[in-house]
């Protein structure tokens, strides 16, 4: 395998065709590792404006470290995968606290911060210190298995490996931070998922994929994701312009945002505000009840679709101090619209919210 000639044609191509993307051209830890956790899943047309704000909000990992979790959550809205957020954070307070502010200057160092991972760790390494370690994404994934004819499934753990080490062969020794992001971009723009443009490839004359014919079956991913269904009958409950809200827990999804309460039921055709534990309890106070049954918010996730309906009591005045104490007994809270709307929520909830203007 001619390695030198891969990285080489690939280094060419690099400064001819890269995006001016604001974390380019940076050795900062700090801006490399921020932009590269707000990719993570993402497309960088979406995840542009978030590098920008949290850059604008916290120009220093001392400013993110300090800064309140609840403000990190509010800023991180829309993007999901929330657990990259409180991660973001653990991840700069340990920065600041362990490592009096500087991210630790090796692959091995970086590995041990909170959310850091292998492909993150690469990234930092070999952008901001020029380590030679080889990244590894769906994107070098694809342009490996293609120009390498290699066909594991790069989902299995033997795959992982084969790949790993090959791709640690084939990058380029003097220039490691070039090369990695040359090879991601390639990945990105011209050896894309679908319609890769093979007629205008410098890799075409060795590509294995192209000449057999196999560019639309390689790479290889055989993994299903298990998606399950939930059903959620949210509870929006108001009383004298406040609003009964609920910080979510962990072992779930949207750890820390602020939610409505919410009863779960088996699918969403059994959603039923009758059949609600907090719906016979709210009854004690007299409120105006609304139910629109047949809309229906639809959220998905990679592992989960949720379906969600809403209910709304509005509870007369003269009831506060009672609901007040049954908000307390219940763990919940009570917000008014300016504390809801600076608070993290999920994006259904924003989505409810908005149509309620
Ligand atoms: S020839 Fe096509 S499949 Fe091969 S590396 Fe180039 S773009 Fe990818």
């Amino acid at each position: 395998m001619n390695f030198n000639h891969f990285a080489q044609k690939l280094l060419q191509w690099y400064p001819e065709n890269k995006r001016d993307l604001p974390w380019r051209n940076t050795q900062n830890p700090y801006i490399i590792w921020l932009s590269e956790i707000i990719l993570q899943q993402t497309r960088v047309a979406q995840g542009l404006p978030y590098f920008q704000k949290f850059i604008e909000n916290y120009p220093t990992v001392e400013d993110l470290a300090a800064s309140p979790q609840e403000e990190i959550l509010r800023l991180w809205q829309g993007l999901g995968y929330y657990s990259r957020a409180r991660n973001l954070h653990k991840c700069a307070k340990q920065v600041v606290e362990d490592h009096q502010g500087s991210f630790p200057d090796s692959y091995k160092g970086l590995l041990k911060l909170q959310g850091i991972g292998q492909y993150t760790a690469a990234a930092i390494a070999s952008f901001a210190y020029r380590e030679k370690v080889a990244v590894l994404d769906g994107n070098v994934f694809r342009v490996l298995s293609r120009y390498f004819g290699i066909s594991t499934d790069i989902s299995s753990t033997e795959g992982k490996k084969e790949f790993q080490s090959l791709a640690n062969k084939a990058i380029s020794p003097n220039q490691p931070d070039e090369y990695n992001q040359a090879i991601m971009e390639f990945g990105a723009l011209q050896c894309t998922p679908k319609k890769a443009d093979c007629n205008s490839c410098p890799l075409q004359p060795g590509c294995y994929a192209y000449n057999n014919n196999l560019v639309e079956k390689l790479p290889v991913k055989n993994k299903k994701i298990k998606v399950s269904t939930r059903a959620f009958l949210y509870h929006d409950i108001q009383c004298n312009g406040k609003i009964v809200t609920k910080t979510r827990g962990p072992r779930d999804i949207w750890e820390g945002l602020t939610d409505f309460p919410l009863v779960e039921f088996q699918s969403p055709e059994k959603i039923d505000p009758e059949a609600s534990k907090l719906f016979h309890e709210l009854q004690a106070f007299n409120p105006t009840i609304h139910f629109e049954g047949e809309k229906t918010y639809k959220h998905i996730l990679t592992h989960q679709k949720i379906f969600s309906n809403f209910v709304s009591f509005k509870i007369p005045d003269n009831h506060q101090k009672a609901l007040e104490k049954w908000v307390k007994d219940n763990g919940f809270l009570l917000n008014d619209p300016d504390e809801l709307e600076a608070l993290g929520k999920p994006k259904l909830i924003v989505r409810y919210l908005n149509d309620k203007k």
